[in-house]
């Protein structure tokens, strides 16, 4: 543990070190906010950020996301440049595999918005879904979307180019702080009170992922964030695979894959998963994950597989994020909820709260993504492209 005290103030505290914390700091810190202090109780990135299959896209079913998505998926295009880090970014693309009328259907429409919002997506045959992608098996299948500039990267990189970058505009970001509090007089937050002394702010940011509910309580901000578990495994190394295999995924079973060193990721959701924290790799999902494999790419059985690991989604009501200014607490900001999107959005959602802390208009208009949606009764629709 560091012996370096903590600043006593802070012009913004981010509660927070994982992919979201670490953007919103860098975004801060490069547009010239002088003392910006992230806190992260473990390590950098040891929250859901180190467990995501590190899937980036702008394939969305509404302009919002479509619009984070994009505009993060540029960002990763560019990260070597700034803010300065490899990220290993594979744009092989992402293709959903659909099988009933109502997929194609609903993913025409979403195909033909994403188009208009200058995503490169297309509908494409069964026959050429097998040609991208040679280890499906199409049985059933009725058409595909496919979006060439989608792909992935890894998570830990991102983490360590942004933390690394806040750094150097001199952002200070401490690990191994836990906040446990957070002082309030009137409707602003005052100080955020730690297990290593009190830290008096201005501004006060939550990116703590699953665990925002009770940050956001402790801000008396209703904050409906839930973990849910997720978990991937790996094949063995796989000769013969092509070096291109867009990140896959079966979307009536939600089964993915994804080309990870010399073999494949794979995951999968479990609607049977109770939320909680619940962090122990487990293989419950076994039975099922078994089935959509045999289904959909059965040479992936005769493939030795791994357990890789569990981490959480920070789930919301209606699978869309949490990003916004607190209404009830007027100097408290949140950026969570992402609901198994937020490595891909980290990037836009950074710039985002980096212009809604300094009053400056936003590149999209992200009120619809207020907490009080579920209050007021504005909800937006459900993100029906949830893997
Ligand atoms: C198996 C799996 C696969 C996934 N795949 C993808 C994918 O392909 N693409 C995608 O976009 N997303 C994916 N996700 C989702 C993605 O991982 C998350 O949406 C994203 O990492 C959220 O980032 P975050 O910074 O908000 O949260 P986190 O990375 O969880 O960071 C929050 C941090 O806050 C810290 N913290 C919490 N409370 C406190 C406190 N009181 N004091 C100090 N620190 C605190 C935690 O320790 C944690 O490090 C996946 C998730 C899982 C589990």
């Amino acid at each position: 543990m560091s012996r370096i005290p903590l600043p006593d103030r802070a012009s913004v505290v981010v509660i927070g070190g994982g992919v979201i914390g670490t953007s919103v700091a860098f975004h801060l810190a490069e547009a010239g906010v002088p003392d910006v202090v992230l806190l992260e109780r473990g390590e950098l990135g040891c929250g859901s950020t180190c467990r995501a299959a590190g899937g980036v896209r702008a394939q969305f079913s509404d302009e919002l996301n479509i619009a984070l998505g994009a505009r993060s998926l540029e960002a990763f295009t560019r990260f070597r440049e700034r803010p300065g880090q490899e990220i290993d970014l594979h744009q092989v693309g992402y293709l959903f595999l659909l099988s009933t009328p109502e997929q194609v259907a609903a993913f025409e429409r979403d195909v033909e918005l994403q188009n208009e919002l200058g995503v490169t997506s297309r509908m494409i045959d069964v026959d050429e879904a097998r040609r991208l992608s040679p280890l499906i098996d199409t049985e059933g299948v009725l058409a595909a979307a496919f979006s060439p500039d989608d792909g992935h990267c890894t998570p830990e990189s991102v983490v360590l180019g942004y933390a690394t970058a806040a750094r150097r505009h001199g952002a200070v970001l401490r690990t191994g702080i836990e906040v446990l509090d957070l002082e309030r007089r009137g409707d602003c937050v005052t100080a955020v009170v730690t297990d290593r002394g009190t830290i008096s702010a201005e501004t006060v940011i939550c990116a703590a992922g699953a665990w925002s509910a009770a940050v956001g309580e402790m801000a008396g901000v209703d904050l409906p964030v839930q973990p849910v578990r997720r978990q991937v495994m790996f094949t063995e190394p796989m000769p013969g695979l092509p070096p291109a295999v867009p990140f896959t995924i079966d979307f009536a079973t939600s089964f993915y894959f994804h080309r990870e060193g010399r073999g494949l990721l794979l995951g999968m959701s479990d609607p049977e998963q109770e939320p909680g924290f619940h962090l122990e790799y487990s293989d419950g999902w076994l039975p099922r994950l078994g089935a959509a494999i045999e289904a959909r790419a059965p040479r992936l059985l005769d493939v030795g597989l791994a357990p890789g690991w569990a981490g959480l989604y920070e789930v919301t009501p209606d699978h869309n994020a949490l990003i916004g200014r607190a209404e009830e607490t007027a100097n408290f900001l949140y950026a969570t909820g992402f609901s198994g999107h937020g490595f891909l959005q980290a990037p836009a959602v950074g710039e985002v709260i980096r212009d809604l802390c300094l009053g400056r208009e936003p590149f999209v208009d992200v009120r619809p993504l207020s907490a009080a949606r579920f209050a007021t009764g504005a909800s937006v629709r459900p993100e029906t492209h949830v893997v």
